[in-house]
């Protein structure tokens, strides 16, 4: 059973009978697949009599894109497992405990946040998540400064650059997100009704200059352990706890683009309130909800980050040169800002969408939540090298609608 091959649902509960101490000896499992298997298994374990459960997560050699599979490296299970360690040092409680990894299988055992709600979801529901600036503010202040030049040894730092290349879940995100949508690319996808606005974005100079500014910063700046695949569909959460789970995108990279993922999800679905609300009164408020959590997340992770660097820094001169903390947050943010822009804009035309605005029942919301988004991406992308503070992501969103 050790050479790789696709689990069955009965070989995962012999799998997990197999793990010490975890299971009462001569349980009687329950197992369900309920992953989307366009990348992995994810397989459900129970034990009805005892309660206890977990999840084992198994890569697939492909993944199912532009309608055909595409051979997908199974290193992104070690990368994925390794990433999910590193996180629960930094941030114990914020990602799921890894029980054990499985080389051989591409197959990570972990704990099962059922109780849990994917946030994307949640938010589509309506609710609020009062702490969720809090922990993922902390979540990404510690694992982007301590895996960063600014936080952790060097040398140590070159190895781990190493240890995380991830050139095939990369070139997804460079050709999906930094490429596609700016060109008349096959792998796009779009409402039919909104191509004007899908063939601006194929002629716009001003906007492919600042979409290559930000694809060579993706390419080239090791800056930290980026988690790479930041959106509310990789977020467990509920009013009370923050779950951040599938780091197999992880790569070094520039730490704007974990931030920027969170704050493009949190716009798609302000921008698909065009639906999810109630009515008039109910959408303001859900929208100015969303706004307020983006710029309490963001003045939380400056805060927060700023502290761990005058706590912990280990570089001399980034932490003795006058005015550089000052330069180095405003380049984060402006970084931050551009890569949210990409992150809504390849929602609505690449390849791979948001069930925010796709499961907009309504033809004539669905399309004006699309025009939203692509209008407040496009935005945010054009200040990617200007902006001075979060409250121009916050006027770019609310002059869109
Ligand atoms: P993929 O990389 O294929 O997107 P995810 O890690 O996002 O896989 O998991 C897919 C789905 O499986 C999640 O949306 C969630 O429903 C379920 N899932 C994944 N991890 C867990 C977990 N630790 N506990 C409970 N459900 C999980
Ligand atoms: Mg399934
Ligand atoms: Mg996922
Ligand atoms: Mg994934």
């Amino acid at each position: 059973m050790s050479t790789y091959h696709p689990l069955s649902e009965q070989e995962a509960i012999r799998i997990a009978q197999d793990i010490e101490g975890f299971f009462p000896p001569g349980a009687s499992l329950a197992c369900r697949e309920i992953g989307d298997g366009n990348l992995n298994l994810v397989f459900h374990i129970t034990d009805g009599v005892s309660g206890k459960s977990l999840i084992m997560k198994q890569a697939l050699p492909y993944a199912k894109v532009v309608g055909e599979s595409w051979p997908l490296t199974l290193d992104r299970a070690r990368i994925e497992s390794e990433k999910l360690l590193i996180e629960g040092k930094l941030v114990p409680g914020l990602v799921p405990a890894v029980y054990q990894y499985n080389p051989e299988l591409a197959l990570t055992v972990m704990e099962d946040l059922s109780d849990h709600v994917i946030m994307r979801q949640g938010l589509m529901n309506g609710t609020r998540y009062p702490l969720f600036a809090d922990h993922i503010s902390t979540f990404m202040a510690r694992t982007l400064f301590f895996t960063s030049d600014l936080g952790m040894n060097q040398q140590e730092k070159k190895l781990q650059v190493k240890a995380f290349i991830n050139p095939e879940l990369c070139k997804i995100t460079e050709d999906l997100i930094f490429d596609d949508p700016y060109t008349d690319s096959p792998n796009n996808s779009f409402n039919p009704a909104i191509r004007d606005a899908a063939e601006a974005l194929w002629t716009d100079g001003e906007l492919h200059l600042e979409v290559a500014i930000l694809r060579d910063k993706f390419l080239t700046n090791a800056q930290a352990l980026l988690h790479g695949d930041l959106h509310t569909g990789s977020i467990f959460a509920t009013p009370a706890s923050t779950k951040v789970i599938d780091p197999e995108f992880a790569f070094y990279g520039p730490m704007g683009f974990d931030v920027g993922a969170v704050f493009a999800n949190l716009l798609l679905n302000f921008a698909g309130q065009e639906h999810w609300s109630g009515d008039a009164n109910a959408r303001a408020e859900f929208r100015q909800y969303l706004l307020d959590t983006i710029v309490d997340t963001w003045h939380q992770f400056d805060e927060k980050f700023r502290a761990l660097w005058n706590e912990h820094g280990v570089d001399r001169l980034a932490s003795a040169a006058a005015g550089y903390q000052e330069f180095y947050m405003r380049r984060l943010l402006q970084d931050t800002i551009g890569f949210a822009g990409c992150k809504i804009v390849r929602r609505i035309v690449g390849l791979s969408h948001v069930a925010d605005i796709d499961r907009i029942p309504d033809d004539a919301s669905r399309e004006r939540a699309q025009r939203l988004a692509l209008a407040i991406g496009t935005s945010l992308i054009k200040r990617s090298r200007t902006a001075v503070s979060i409250q121009e992501l916050i006027d770019a969103a609310k002059s869109a609608i």
